[in-house]
């Protein structure tokens, strides 16, 4: 039984290709342990402190201009999400800039997202390279990657015989599910999700009438940053931007992009005004 159990509960990844006509193609997280509701609704909470931390520190959507900037490509983005995921359409999506050296942006379950100063002052980003950033994130979103990790994550929390006595999660302890949600943002993802999310994110960024060839140069852009915060330890103290340190970047992931521009080039071709 308990074996059975495990075998089931650890199936958080069991992963199935999605094939369509047109577009890319990517798996979908098949998830067994936390409802997407409870994935979603703890990913607000969380959210919604991060939010109100930046605005007690007057760091939240200082920039009008910019924060209209994101919240216009995340409109355009959106109407796109459906293939991904039919029910993001039903989301309450949410954008919102903080003020911060920090390179990096994210989209928690539920379609939170949030875009730090740093990477649109540090690499200047044009609206294609926003649009495939953020598509990138809303891909992790859609592609449910967040709620795998959560359901991992509270698993090993609170172990196998409690998760399955408790599957209806009603006796998931709120900071059992911070923790998981927390972890949605600050850890890497695997390889092969990063790749998905990369994908997604160059088909809404075409469908929307966004280039995504985009997304070479933001890697480009993110990778000169890293050697000039390597040569010059006293500005970024020989860090890396945040972001390439869940992103990993190389030729590969490059390289990969390129390969599969073919497959979103005529949508942008056919959304372009
Ligand atoms: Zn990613």
């Amino acid at each position: 039984m308990r074996k059975i159990l495990f075998a089931l509960l650890w199936a958080v990844l069991n992963v199935n290709a999605q094939t369509s006509p047109e577009g890319v193609d990517v798996r979908k997280s098949r998830l067994l342990l936390l409802p997407a509701s409870t994935v979603e609704r703890s990913s607000a909470q969380q959210y919604g402190q991060l939010m109100r931390s930046a605005q007690a520190k007057g760091a939240l959507n200082r920039d009008s201009a910019q924060l209209a900037r994101l919240r216009r490509i995340a409109a355009e983005l959106i109407p796109h999400v459906k293939r991904f995921n039919p029910a993001a359409v039903q989301w309450r999506w949410e954008v919102n800039l903080i003020s911060s050296k920090t390179v990096n942006a994210f989209c928690m379950p539920g379609g939170k997202i949030a875009f730090f100063t740093g990477i649109l002052d540090a690499l200047q980003l044009t609206d294609d390279e926003v649009a495939t950033i953020m598509g990138h994130e809303v891909g992790h979103a859609l592609l449910e990657h967040g709620r795998a990790r959560m359901s991992e994550q509270v698993l090993k929390n609170v172990g196998i015989s409690v998760a399955a006595a408790a599957l209806n999660l009603g006796q998931l302890s709120t900071e059992l599910l911070a923790q998981g949600a927390n972890l949605a943002v600050s850890l890497p993802y695997a390889r092969h999700q990063e790749s998905d999310a990369d994908l997604v994110g160059l088909e809404l960024a075409a469908r929307s009438g966004h280039d995504p060839r985009a997304a070479i140069s933001v890697w480009q852009k993110m990778s000169r940053l890293a050697q000039a915060n390597a040569s010059a330890p006293g500005r970024g103290g020989g860090q890396p931007p945040q972001f390439l340190s869940t992103h990993p970047s190389n030729e590969n992931r490059i390289r990969e992009i390129e390969a599969n521009l073919p497959k979103v080039l005529p949508l942008y071709a056919k959304a372009r005004p």
